[in-house]
C-alpha cells in the first residue's frame, strides 16, 4: 500500500498519529511501515528523517528510535532500533531541529542553483548534505570571485520573504513551465517554484517562505569533475558554523595576543620564528654530532648515540661520522616512552643480521642495505643501548 505522505499535506507536522503495517528484521535493525507519516524519504540529495515512535501513543513511555526513512515504490520505511508490533497505534514524532536544517539548506541551494542556471545555464548535477556543510555539484564552471555576488543574490531573495510554492502541474501544463531537474518521470511531476529565483522539479521538503532560510554563507568551491563543487550553509547551520569559526577566533587571538583581524599574520610570524629555531636547533645537533663522532677512538667495536633530543637525519649523519672509526654504530632516537628509532652503521661488516637481531629482540620493525638498517624498537633507549653493547653478537 502507498503510504500517506504527512509531509506532503503539511509539510510542518511534526508529530502524528498512525498506525503499523509491517515490521521487519534487516541486519540487526527493524524497518517498520505505517499507514502514515510525516518522516520524509531519503531523496533527491535530502537525507532520511530521523525522530522517535511512541508504541500505543504514549509519549512517557519507551520510544523505538527512527535512525533513517527510506522509500521504496511509494512505500516509505522507518529503520528502527526495536520492533513494534503489526497494527500497533504510534506516535510519530520527529527530530525537528534537523528536518529544518534540511529544509532550510534545500531552499537555500534551489535559490541559488536557480541564480546560476538564470545566468550561465548550468545543471545542479550532484546535490549533498554533509555534517560540515552543504555541496551542489555544477556542470559548468565560475570563479570564485563570483560567490559573493551570488551569495548577496540569494541572502536578498531571503529578506523577500517569498512564498515556496509547492504544485503537481498535469502533463499538459507541464509542457509550458520552464524548470530544472528535468528528468523522465513516470507519473506526477512535483514542481517547487520560488518567485522568480528558481523552478524545479524536487521530491524534497522546503521551508514555506524564503524569509525561514535566514542566511546563506557560501564557504568555497573547487574544480570537480569538469565543473565545480560549491560549499554552502543555510539557517541554523550557518550560524552555528559561524559560532564555532568565532569561538576558535577568539581563542587564536587570546594564544597569540593579536585583534581578531591579525590572526593570520600572527600565525605568520610564529611559523617564521619557529623555522628560525629549527634551523638553529639543526646547526647544534651538527656541531654537537660533529664533536662526539671525532670523539670516537679508531678501532673501537660498538658505538651507540642515544640522542632524544636529535632529528633523524642529524642522528644517521653522526652515526655516519662516527662509522669511519667504528666497527659498528646505533643510533637511537626515543620518540616516546617504550619506542626508539634506530639507525645501525658500519662500513666495514653487513649490519643485516645484527638489525634482526634488534628487530627480534625488541618487536621491532625495519632493514635496510648492508651498510645501514633503520626502523623502530618497542623498548627504552636505555634498555636497548645496555643489549647493544653488552649482549648483541656483533660478530
Ligand atoms: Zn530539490
Amino acid at each position: 500500500m502507498l503510504t500517506r505522505r504527512l509531509f506532503e499535506e503539511n509539510v510542518k507536522t511534526q508529530r502524528f498519529e498512525a498506525r503499523v503495517l509491517s515490521c521487519t528484521e534487516e541486519k540487526g535493525k527493524y524497518h517498520i511501515e505505517l499507514d502514515a507519516t510525516a518522516f520524509f524519504p531519503e531523496g533527491g540529495g535530502q537525507p532520511g528523517d530521523q525522530g522517535e515512535l511512541f508504541p500505543g501513543l504514549k509519549e512517557d513511555g519507551e520510544p523505538v528510535k527512527v535512525l533513517d526513512t527510506r522509500e521504496k515504490a511509494g512505500v516509505i520505511f522507518h529503520v528502527t532500533d526495536k520492533a513494534i508490533l503489526e497494527g500497533t497505534e504510534v506516535l510519530g514524532r520527529l527530530n525537528w531541529d534537523k528536518r529544518l536544517r534540511n529544509m532550510q539548506n534545500h531552499s537555500g541551494e534551489h535559490i541559488l542553483s536557480g541564480l546560476i542556471h538564470a545566468k550561465y545555464g548550468y545543471n545542479n548535477v550532484g546535490f549533498h548534505m554533509g555534517s560540515d556543510a552543504v555541496t551542489l555539484d555544477l556542470d559548468g564552471v565560475i570563479a570564485p570571485e563570483e560567490l559573493p555576488e551570488f551569495e548577496w543574490q540569494v541572502n536578498e531573495a531571503i529578506e523577500k520573504n517569498l512564498e515556496i510554492e509547492v504544485f503537481y502541474p498535469t502533463r499538459e501544463e507541464l509542457e509550458h513551465i520552464d524548470y530544472r531537474s528535468k528528468k523522465e518521470i513516470e507519473g506526477q511531476v512535483r514542481i517547487v517554484r520560488i518567485g522568480a529565483y528558481d523552478t524545479c522539479a524536487c521530491c524534497g521538503t522546503h521551508v514555506e517562505r524564503t524569509g525561514e532560510i535566514r542566511l546563506i554563507k557560501l564557504l568555497g568551491l573547487q574544480n570537480y569533475k569538469g565543473g565545480v563543487r560549491i560549499s554552502m550553509l543555510t539557517g541554523k547551520d550557518a550560524i552555528d558554523d559561524y559560532e564555532k569559526k568565532h569561538a576558535t577566533i577568539q581563542e587564536a587571538t587570546h594564544l597569540l595576543s593579536v585583534k581578531p583581524d591579525q590572526v593570520d599574520s600572527g600565525i605568520r610570524k610564529l611559523l617564521e620564528a619557529n623555522a628560525a629555531l629549527k634551523s638553529k636547533l639543526i646547526a647544534f645537533q651538527r656541531q654537537v654530532g660533529e664533536e662526539k663522532a671525532s670523539a670516537v677512538l679508531e678501532g673501537t667495536k660498538k658505538v651507540c648515540f642515544l640522542e632524544p633530543n636529535f632529528q633523524n637525519d642529524e642522528l644517521r649523519e653522526m652515526c655516519n661520522k662516527a662509522a669511519v672509526k667504528a666497527e659498528l654504530v646505533l643510533g637511537l632516537l626515543p620518540i616516546r616512552e617504550g619506542m626508539c628509532q634506530y639507525v645501525l652503521i658500519s662500513t666495514r661488516k653487513d649490519v643485516r643480521e645484527a638489525g634482526k637481531e634488534l628487530n627480534s629482540r625488541f618487536q621491532g620493525k625495519g632493514g635496510g642495505q648492508p651498510s645501514m638498517v633503520q626502523g623502530t624498537l618497542m623498548a627504552d633507549g636505555e634498555e636497548i643501548r645496555s643489549f647493544f653493547l653488552d649482549a648483541l653478537n656483533a660478530e
